[in-house]
């Protein structure tokens, strides 16, 4: 008898009933989505809302804000959000420069763009590769399309979505490329994938010793059935 289809659909429902409903993103802008991934660097996601929430009151997150802001305003911000803060205000002015150079100073209007366009103009600020321009499109309901960062492309991945190839970019097209018929073209179903697949590779599905004993989609796993994590407890 041929092997059940792994169903993305049914991971994604074992999981909300482990984790619960996802909360809503701190934004759905998507200049505030490109500040919220370089306010802060190797910290909590707790920590990243809070260095993003002292941008917002002490130089706001409009790219014109962020250039009439002072350097000590900005910097507020950017030491809350861990190692080098002077060099990420340089960065936070360096994205509102390219805001209003490139896009007038409304970044909406890239989200009007053809997905390929969209997703090539998000590209252009610093740290927004395609899976942080896929997350920004669906964060942002634009497309409906389902970026993952790294947590979420290790669980699937270890699910058994894909296939592991020689470098990231490859890895992460193969397993898109396996999940692509099995995405609801509802974007609440997606954020809420999106935020319990990270969620989940941080806190079970984790890159070193996961808690495959604890994890309610283990029977569907790949990697739980080859016993590696055995191994990797030892
Ligand atoms: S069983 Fe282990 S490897 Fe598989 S999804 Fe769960 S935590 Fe990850």
């Amino acid at each position: 008898m041929p092997a059940a289809r792994l169903s993305l659909q049914r991971i994604i429902s074992q999981l909300s009933a482990h984790y619960g409903k996802p909360g809503q993103p701190i934004t759905t802008d998507p200049f505030e989505l490109i500040l919220l991934e370089n306010v802060a660097y190797l910290v909590s996601d707790e920590r990243r809302e809070e260095a993003f929430n002292s941008l917002r009151k002490n130089a706001g997150t409009k790219p014109h804000e962020i250039l009439a802001a002072s350097n000590d305003d900005i910097l507020k911000a950017t030491k809350l959000g861990g190692m080098h803060p002077t060099q990420r205000v340089n960065r936070l002015r360096e994205i509102a420069l390219i805001a209003m150079n490139e896009f007038a100073g409304d970044l909406r209007q890239a989200l009007t763009l053809a997905l390929p366009k969209a997703k090539k103009a998000l590209q252009k600020f610093p740290s927004i590769g395609e899976p942080s321009a896929e997350k920004i499109l669906l964060f942002t309901r634009t497309y409906p399309v389902l970026g993952l960062d790294s947590n979420g492309l290790r669980v699937l991945r270890r699910l058994g979505f894909g296939e592991e190839k020689k470098n990231y970019t490859a890895t992460y097209a193969s397993v898109q490329g396996a999940i692509k018929d099995q995405l609801k073209k509802d974007f609440d179903w997606l954020i809420d994938a999106h935020i319990l697949l990270r969620r989940h590779g941080k806190e079970l599905c984790k890159t070193n010793r996961p808690l495959c004993e604890q994890c309610p989609v283990r029977k569907s796993c790949e990697y739980f059935k080859t016993g590696q994590y055995r191994v990797e407890a030892d």
